[in-house]
C-alpha cells in the first residue's frame, strides 16, 4: 500500500521529523484558505498522486502569492498527470533550499536487511547520478530489529566525506526515519529531497512511503485508511477473501491463481480483448466464493463477456460449478460466459454446466482455446 504524501508526512511529523507546515485540499478555494492560514510569501502546491517525477511533469508549483496558489490549484485539480487523475493537492509553506539530499530506508529483499541509503546528489536527478557515479549513493545494511545508534550512523556519514552538511542533524534524521520505517512496516521510505535549508537546518520536502500490506493488522489507523481507499467492489471482494482488480476493458476474468490470471489476460490481449477486471480465487474455492466472485466480475455494465479459468487440484470443481449456477440465478444470462474447468471433479462440473444457456464449457487444457471461443462469442 502506498501512503499518500500528506498522510506520510503527518506520520513522520509525529516522530519529531522536520516536515514543512501544510495541508491537503480538494478545491482551489480550500487551497487558498490553507495558504492564507500558513502565511508568508511563498508556497508550494503539489499534486497528491502516487507517482514520482511530479516536479519534472509540472505537478509541483512554487507560488509567490495566495493568488498564485489558487491558479496552481485550478491548473492541477482534475488534470491527468503521470497516469493519475489529480483529485487532491498539498499546499505547503515553501522552504528556501540550499541543497538537496536523498535519504531512504529500503527493505532489501535480496539481503533480508534494511538498507539506509543516502546520496548527496539528491533531488530530481538522483537516478542519473547513481548510474554515472558509483560514489554517489551510500548504503548501510542494518539487521531488521536492531537498534541503530546515532553515533554509528554519524561514523558512517564521516566515511562519505561530505562537506557543508550538519552530520549530527542528518544522523539524527536518518535514525528517526529508520525507526519510523520499522514501526510502520515500510517496504520503502524515501525522502527526496531531504533539503538543507538556507540556515543549515534540514526539512523533509517530499516523502514516498510504501508499507507492507501484510503488516496492516498491526496498523489499525492505516488499515482503516486502506479500507476506505477501496471501491465498494474491492471491499466486497476483500470480505469474500479474494482481491478484485478493476481494469480498463470489457471482459470479466476469474482464474484460480495469479499466474494463470496473467496468462489469461495476455491471451485475451492477443485476441484483441481487454479485461474489465481480474479476480483470483486463490486455493480456497467454495460454492459461496465462486458465486460472490462471479457476481462481482459481471457487475460492471461494460462487461460484455466473461471467462472463468479454474484448475482443481485440492479445490473441488463441483463447488465451482455450483457457485456458477447459483450466481447465474440472480444475474441476467444474456452475456456469454466461457468456463474452462480442469482437474478434480471436472466431469461432474462439466455435466452440471453443459445445458446452461449462454454458458460455454471448454474441455481442453489450453487457455488459448477458451479465449478463442470467447472472442468468437463476443464478436
Ligand atoms: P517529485 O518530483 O514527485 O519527487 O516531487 P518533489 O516533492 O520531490 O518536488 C520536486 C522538486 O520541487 C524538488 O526536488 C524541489 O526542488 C522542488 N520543491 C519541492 N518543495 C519545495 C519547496 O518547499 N521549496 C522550493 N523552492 N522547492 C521545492
Ligand atoms: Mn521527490
Amino acid at each position: 500500500m502506498i501512503i499518500s504524501e500528506d498522510l506520510a508526512k503527518s506520520l513522520l511529523a509525529g516522530y519529531g521529523l522536520p516536515v514543512p507546515p501544510g495541508e491537503a485540499a480538494l478545491t482551489p478555494e480550500a487551497a487558498a484558505a490553507i495558504a492564507g492560514k500558513l502565511g508568508g510569501q511563498a508556497f508550494v502546491v503539489k499534486a497528491l498522486i502516487p507517482a514520482g517525477g511530479r516536479g519534472k511533469a509540472g505537478g509541483v508549483r512554487v507560488c509567490a502569492s495566495v493568488g498564485a496558489v489558487t491558479e496552481a490549484a485550478e491548473a492541477l485539480l482534475g488534470r491527468d498527470l503521470l497516469g493519475h487523475r489529480v483529485e487532491r493537492i498539498l499546499v505547503e509553506k515553501a522552504m528556501p533550499i540550499a541543497r538537496e539530499i536523498y535519504a531512504g530506508v529500503v527493505a532489501n529483499t535480496a539481503t533480508d536487511r534494511v538498507d539506509l541509503v543516502v546520496s548527496f546528489a539528491g533531488g530530481m536527478e538522483i537516478e542519473q547520478a547513481a548510474q554515472s557515479d558509483s560514489q554517489a549513493v551510500w548504503q548501510l545494511g542494518v539487521e531488521p530489529g536492531d537498534v541503530l545508534p546515532v553515533h554509528w550512523v554519524r561514523g558512517w556519514l564521516r566515511q562519505t566525506k561530505v562537506q557543508g552538511v550538519n552530520a549530527d542533524a542528518l544522523a539524527q534524521v536518518l535514525v528517526t526515519l529508520y525507526r519510523a520505517a520499522a514501526d510502520l512496516d515500510a517496504m520503502l521510505l524515501e525522502i527526496n529531497p531531504l533539503a538543507v535549508l538556507a540556515d543549515g537546518t534540514l526539512a523533509l520536502l517530499d516523502c514516498k512511503l510504501e508499507i507492507d500490506d501484510n503488516g496492516l493488522a498491526r496498523q489499525p489507523q492505516l488499515a482503516e485508511i486502506y479500507r476506505q481507499s477501496l471501491t465498494p467492489r474491492e471491499q466486497r471482494a476483500r470480505e469474500l477473501g479474494v482481491s478484485y482488480v478493476p481494469l480498463e476493458g470489457d471482459i470479466g476474468v476469474i482464474t484460480s491463481g495469479a499466474g494463470l490470471g496473467m496468462c489469461t489476460l495476455d491471451l485475451l490481449k492477443q485476441r484483441g480483448l481487454v479485461a474489465a477486471n481480474f479476480l483470483d480465487t486463490g486455493g480456497g474455492i467454495s460454492e459461496a466464493l465462486v458465486k460472490g466472485a462471479l457476481e462481482l466480475i459481471l457487475e460492471p455494465p461494460q462487461v460484455r463477456g466473461s471467462i472463468i479459468n479454474l484448475y482443481g487440484g485440492i479445490n473441488r470443481m463441483l463447488e465451482a460449478s455450483r457457485g456458477i449456477l447459483a450466481a447465474l440465478q440472480t444475474i441476467p444470462r444474456n452475456r456469454p460466459l466461457v468456463v474452462k474447468i480442469l482437474g478434480n471433479q471436472q466431469e461432474e462440473a462439466w455435466a452440471m454446466l453443459e445445458s446452461v444457456p449462454n454458458v460455454h464449457v471448454v474441455r481442453v487444457v489450453q487457455t488459448e482455446v477458451a479465449v478463442s471461443k470467447l472472442a468468437e462469442l463476443v464478436r
